[in-house]
Formats: structure tokens, sequence, C-alpha cells
């Protein structure tokens, strides 16, 4: 670990100007401390934003909900408007790291995570990600938990946030401020692919931070969030996904469907979206959205499973967001 410059910005514009491009912020500290010790991130110098007024989550006139960055992941699961109009979102949350974790971890830093790629976090190892040109490791290494979606030769790793699928599916914007001022960036598009520039991991621009994360209105039907892993608790997803039904009778009107741990950001399934629209509920439509997410899938040496494992969660959490839209 090497040492750093400590600043604490109290305002948004503070945090703008006292933090440049081989800076980091740190909000509850649950990702960066880990990095840094690790000498995977190397910042000059690290201004603390955690005392930003950044902590509300308020509704806006149009029905969406404003979630400051620094709302923590347990006070936006538990909040009573989440619970009642998100519930996909709050399940993604509480499934999550652990309770202490969870309590510290920010909604913003949340949204900034990095890969949990074993290799990323090993200076000794070549990455793309860590360090651009050098190859990836994973691709003929051991990639059982890497992705089979949105890969590229150049990377291959999945993004780990269970919070993130949650607001795929329920729609979201991400707000940025930085010097030249403020922009609003659909969730979908905020994490971008790996292909050649895997160390571009979002579209946020130096100097820049999030400042909310604002959720479209509430899409009703019935939700449900389905994580999938190797042991029940204190364990990111193998595969994940985020479902949110509705009904018209007994035929999809309309469903919103988000997959994590199989993909290299988190995944809006669209394919699924549209092979479900106007279908009957039933477990044979189910499983022919499951099919047409997959279709695109590659699989490397050890996360061939992955499809498999995949198109389960998809079926799954389908059958559960249609029993509760009829419940
Ligand atoms: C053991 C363990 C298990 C975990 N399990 C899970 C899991 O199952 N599912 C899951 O989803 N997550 C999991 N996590 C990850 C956890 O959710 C994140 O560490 C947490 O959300 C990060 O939030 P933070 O506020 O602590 O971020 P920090 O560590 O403070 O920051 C993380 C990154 O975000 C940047 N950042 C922070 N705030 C802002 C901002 N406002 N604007 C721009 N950049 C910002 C920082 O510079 C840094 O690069 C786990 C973490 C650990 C350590
Ligand atoms: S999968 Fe990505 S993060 Fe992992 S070693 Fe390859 S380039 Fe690095």
């Amino acid at each position: 670990m090497r040492g750093f410059e400590f600043e604490q910005a109290d305002d948004v514009q503070q945090a703008i100007n006292r933090h440049g491009s081989s800076d980091a912020l740190i909000a509850g500290g649950t990702t960066l401390l880990d990095l840094v010790k690790l000498d995977v991130m190397q910042p000059e110098k690290v201004v603390d934003v955690s005392r930003l007024p950044l902590k509300r989550i308020e509704t806006l006139e149009d029905g969406r909900l404003k979630v400051g960055a620094l709302v923590s992941n347990t006070e936006l699961a538990k909040h009573e408007i989440v619970m009642r109009d998100y519930p996909v979102l709050s399940e993604a949350l509480l499934s999550g790291a652990s309770t202490g974790l969870r309590n510290m971890a920010s909604t913003g830093g949340n949204v900034m995570q990095r890969t949990r790629c074993p290799y990323f976090r090993d200076p000794a190892m070549p990455c793309n990600k860590r360090e651009p040109g050098t190859g990836c490791s994973a691709i003929e290494g051991i990639n059982r938990n890497h992705a089979v979606l949105g890969t590229s030769e150049h990377c291959i790793a999945t993004h780990p946030s269970d919070m993130c699928v949650g607001m795929v599916a329920a729609g979201a914007t991400v707000v940025v401020e930085g010097s030249q001022g403020v922009r609003e960036i659909p969730f979908e598009e905020y994490h971008l692919l790996p292909g050649e520039t895997p160390e571009q991991e979002h579209d946020l621009l130096a100097g820049e931070l999030i400042t909310h994360v604002i959720l479209d209105p509430p899409r009703g039907g019935g939700q449900s969030y389905l994580k999938l892993r190797d042991r029940a608790s204190y364990e990111f997803a193998l595969a994940s996904c985020a479902a949110i039904v509705n009904l018209e009778g007994d035929r999809i009107s309309e469903a919103r469907v988000a997959m994590g741990g199989v993909a290299t950001k988190p995944w809006r399934a669209t394919a699924a979206e549209e092979a479900l629209k106007g279908q009957p509920a039933t477990r044979e439509t189910f499983e022919r959205a499951a099919e047409a997410v997959m279709q695109d899938a590659v699989a490397y040496s050890h996360n061939g499973y992955k499809i498999t494992l995949g198109k389960q969660a998809i079926v799954r959490a389908l059958r559960d967001a249609t029993a509760a839209a009829r419940a």
C-alpha cells in the first residue's frame, strides 16, 4: 500500500474542486480501501465525500424517486417507498454483502464498485482492466466466476453489483456533477462494455461525481430478485435475475428483466422482455424468454454452467414475479 493525501469535502463543489484524475473519492470505503491496500488503486489523494448533503430520498413531482449518492444500501433497502413500490430493488440490496457492509456501503459507491475478478485484484498478474495492454489472465485461466454475456477478447470480468441489477429492472437515471455542470445518464448506459478498452468502466468523466440516482416512476406488477451463489449469504452472484411482470388477465402486458453475475455490466435482458410481451404467463413462455437471452452467450473453459444457471434464474424470477402479480 502506498501513502496518499487525505481531504474532506463539505459540499459538492468542494468535492469537485478537490479531486483530479489521479485522485479517488471515498464514501463508505468498503471497496476503495481494499483496493488501495492491495495496490490495485493508487490514488495520490483520497477525498472523503461522506459528509456531503446527499443523504435524502425524496419523491419528485413526476413520480420518480430521487436517491442521494450517500444513502446507505440499508437505508435504501428499508425505505418504506422502496419496499412498497420497488421491491425488486429492496430484495436486490438485501441480498448483497452483509448487514455491516450494507450499513456502510453508499448508493454511489455501489454503482462504482469494481469487479471481483481475482486477477484484477492481484497486481502480480496481467490484467487489461488494471493495466491496459498487459493481457487478460482470466480468458485462459480460472474463469468459473466470469461473464458469458457482453465479453470481449480483452476482458470477461463480471460486474458484481446486486443493487445495479435491481436499478436496471426498475429503470433509473444516474445524475453526475463536475466542473462542466450536471449531466443525467440513463442507468443502462452508465456502465460500459469492455470492448477494446476494459479500463473504461463507466461514463463518469475525471473530476465528476455521482450526486443522485433517480428511479423511474413505479412500474407496479409483481417483482422478484433471485440470486444464485455458492453460499447463502455474504457472497457475490453466480447468476441473478431481477424481474418485473405486469399482467392483463393471464397474459403478460409488460415485463422488465435484468441480470447479474453473468455479464460484464448490469444486464438489461431486452430479448427476454420482447419474448414475454403479450404471451401467456406460463413456464413455457419463461423458458423461451430465457433461451432468447442466452442465445448470445459465450462460454469459456470453466464457466459454461452459467448459461444453464442464468436460464434457471430467469425462469424462477419470472415465476416468482408472476405469482406476486397475481397475489
Ligand atoms: C466482503 C464484501 C462482500 C460484498 N458483497 C456484495 C454483494 O454480494 N453484492 C453487492 O452488490 N456488493 C457487494 N459488495 C460490494 C459493496 O456493495 C460495495 O463495496 C459498496 O457498495 C461500495 O460502497 P462504498 O460507499 O463503501 O464505496 P467506496 O469504497 O467508498 O467507493 C467505491 C468506489 O466508488 C467511488 N465513489 C464513491 N462514491 C462516489 C460518488 N458519489 N461518485 C463517484 N464515485 C464514487 C470511489 O472513488 C471508489 O472508486 C461486497 C463488498 C465486500 C467488501
Ligand atoms: S477478466 Fe478483465 S479484470 Fe479479469 S484479468 Fe481479464 S482483463 Fe483483468
